[in-house]
């Protein structure tokens, strides 16, 4: 009999982008771990979230090593804070080789830093750009964005 190995996702910081990630994903059976050095974030969670919430400062190394970031097959850098996000992403995929990276930019400048990594880059404002565009049917500039 073969069982499939439960693949490990770890999402820092628990905003409401990633609470509701983290529950979407542990409903489909992925093993979830938040971390966020705020414990009244977790609240943000769904109640039907089944992972793991660790309070803690997600760039602390060790902690993500207890946490099992060897093992995880996909890290989430989802604080509000870009070079934080930035520099997580490049652990969990350059020292930890965890090989789906996410990450949450709010400077589309950060991204420049991250070229050549096999890491997934989310501009909120971009999309918001892109959401505006698409709405008002008015075109902006790429000068502007
Ligand atoms: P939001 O801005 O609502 O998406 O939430 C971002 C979350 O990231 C907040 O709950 C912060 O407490 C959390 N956060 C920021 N920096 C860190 C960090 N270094 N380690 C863990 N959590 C963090």
């Amino acid at each position: 009999m073969f069982f499939k190995k439960t693949e490990s996702v770890i999402i820092a910081g628990c905003g409401r982008l990633s609470a509701k990630i983290a529950g979407e994903l542990s409903s489909k059976g992925y093993n979830v771990t938040v971390v966020d050095k705020d414990e009244n974030a977790f609240r943000k969670l769904p109640e039907h979230f089944s992972g793991y919430e660790i309070a803690g400062d997600a760039t602390d190394i060790d902690a993500l090593v207890q946490i099992g970031i060897k093992g995880a097959s996909m890290f989430l850098a989802l604080t509000e804070n870009d070079n934080t996000n930035s520099l997580l992403s490049q652990i969990a995929s350059r020292i930890f080789g965890v090989s789906k990276v996410f990450v949450r930019l709010n400077d589309p400048d950060k991204e420049r830093i991250l070229e050549g990594f096999n890491i997934e880059i989310i501009y909120p404002f971009k999309l918001s750009i892109g959401e505006f565009e698409r709405l008002s049917h008015l075109s902006l500039s790429e000068v502007s964005k």
